[in-house]
């Protein structure tokens, strides 16, 4: 009998785990039900979207169209009925499943400022989760000379160096006294807002925004200290909260977000999470990687194809897509036990670096400004390999008085070494991709998916295709 497969979701998670389910293949039939009314786009892009950098067409994710998949856009699922086994949706349909996945993904947070409902914003305040609300800030950049970002995290930073990029003044209020705590130490974050003044983004740190009129001529913002900030535009970027209303109303196991195991079953056995709406152990993910690393193992278990598989989390690189700041950080940025602490400032050329290190590996990084060992650094924590015993080749891209270190070469690059951290692709797997047949940039992205993510390895992707091309397959070492 045809197995029902029913995701609720088409985003990042949703939208992938229809594609991984599709290219099994097998007598299944997949619907996707997304409350959106857009084909599945990568919502990470958004960022590159609102600096002006791509266009709508370039944020599509492609991988669903077309493919054999039940896709129902602009349909939001009401309740799940686990008895018979069916979800309600917005507009009155049931649906049956034999198997459920939730991919409901995350809800931007609307801070608790008089007049702001997370329903119905005023005119001229716009939050920055979905491609509606990239259209409805950019409606409004369009005519304005000045914004503020609400929340100094990393999506803030986006969104603020996006609008700076447009020629907007822009001011970012942070409640707490550094800029993106949750990767960064605050002599690192010190020198990121040093970075940020001199792109046209001021920051004010450590004061509440405590109250706000909002109408269709601008925006003001009361802060706790007294000050008030008047702008064009604000945009909301206080954090996220995983949607889990439907599973909670369902009776399934929630905390933050919904619990799952190491094959993301919820507490009902036909019914799985994944996502930035899934917690497994005691975490939650909020980044692709983590999404589409689920999406396969549930793809895999649900078809037969590995039913040991099991989702392992991987350590965790964040870096920020802003024109003009190369910022890559890693681990945690304070505390843990002891270990070695290595740091190097030169806040006048926007340069840090610090490095975490116990028992001979990195634990945690934050490397700002040019660094050319940000890819070897990466690499070691990612690998969890030992570091150099000349640590200075980390810190500051090189040993004083040797010569900067080239490029990282393909050809100096160990196979298994990482390329792709979205879609956890190795140099092996472009090499093998080449050598069964995709002989350009296209082909082998199309194939291995690489670079389909946040886009920040394209260039080490083309850079591997043409090493490739340019030596005899015969000669191409590893
Ligand atoms: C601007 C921006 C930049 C980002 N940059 C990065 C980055 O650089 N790197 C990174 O790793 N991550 C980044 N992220 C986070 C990343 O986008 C998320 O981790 C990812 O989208 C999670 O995928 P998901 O499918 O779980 O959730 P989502 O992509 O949010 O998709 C969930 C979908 O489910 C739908 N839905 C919810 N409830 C229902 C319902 N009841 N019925 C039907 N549909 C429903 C929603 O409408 C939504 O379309 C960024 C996020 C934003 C907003």
């Amino acid at each position: 009998m045809t197995e029902r497969v029913v995701i609720v979701g088409n985003g990042m998670a949703g939208a992938r785990l229809a594609s991984e389910l599709h290219a099994r293949g097998g007598d299944r039939k997949v619907t996707v039900l997304g409350a959106e009314p857009h084909r599945a786009y990568n919502r990470i892009m958004l960022s590159t979207l609102l600096a002006g950098k791509v266009g709508e067409p370039d944020v599509e994710l492609a991988e669903v169209a077309g493919q054999g998949v039940d896709l129902r856009t602009g349909v939001a699922v009401t309740a799940i009925d686990r008895a018979a086994r069916v979800v309600r949706t917005a507009d009155g349909d049931r649906i049956g499943y034999d198997h459920l996945v939730l991919a409901t993904g995350s809800r931007a947070i609307v801070p608790p400022l008089p007049r702001l409902d997370g329903d119905r914003l005023p005119p001229r305040v716009a939050a920055f989760r979905t491609l509606d609300d990239c259209r409805r800030i950019l409606a409004v950049a369009r005519g304005a000379r000045s914004a503020l970002v609400l929340g100094g995290g990393l999506l803030g930073l986006e969104a603020a160096r996006g609008l700076a990029a447009r020629g907007l003044d822009v001011g970012v209020v942070h409640p707490v006294p550094y800029l993106m705590e949750r990767q960064l130490d605050p002599a690192g974050a010190a020198v990121l807002a040093d970075t940020l003044a001199g792109l046209g983004v001021t920051t004010h740190l450590a004061v509440a925004a405590t109250g706000l009129v909002a109408d269709a001529d601008g925006v003001t913002l009361t802060l706790a200290d007294g000050r008030t900030l008047a702008a064009d535009l604000l945009v909301l970027s206080c954090g996220v909260r995983p949607d889990t209303a439907l599973a909670a109303a369902a009776g399934l196991a929630v905390d933050r977000g919904v619990l799952v195991d190491d094959r993301l079953r919820t507490s009902d056995r036909r019914i799985s999470a994944i996502g930035d709406c899934a917690q497994h152990d005691g975490a939650l993910t909020g980044l692709v990687a983590p999404a589409w690393a689920q999406a396969r193992v549930v793809a895999q278990v649900l078809t037969g194809e590995d039913p040991l598989a099991r989702y392992r989390p991987r350590p965790v690189v964040t870096r920020l897509k802003a024109a003009g700041i190369d910022l890559a950080a890693m681990g945690e940025p304070e505390g843990g036990e002891a270990g070695e602490e290595l740091t190097f400032a030169d806040p006048v050329r926007g340069t840090y670096a610090r490095l975490r290190i116990r028992d001979e590996r990195l634990t945690g990084a934050i490397l700002l400004g040019d660094n050319p060992a940000v890819g070897t650094v990466i690499q070691l924590f990612d690998r969890g390999q030992p570091v150099p015993a000349d640590r200075r080749s980390l810190l500051l891209g090189r040993a004083l008085g040797a010569p900067a270190a080239p490029a990282a070469s393909p050809a100096l690059m160990p196979d298994a070494a990482t390329v792709c951290q979205c879609n956890n692709v190795s140099k092996g797997a472009l090499v093998d991709c080449w050598r069964s047949g995709a002989r350009t940039v296209d082909a082998v992205v199309a194939a291995t998916r690489a670079g389909t993510g946040c886009g920040g390895c394209r260039d080490a992707v083309a850079g591997i295709v043409d090493w490739l091309s340019e030596v005899d397959s015969v000669e191409v070492t590893r």
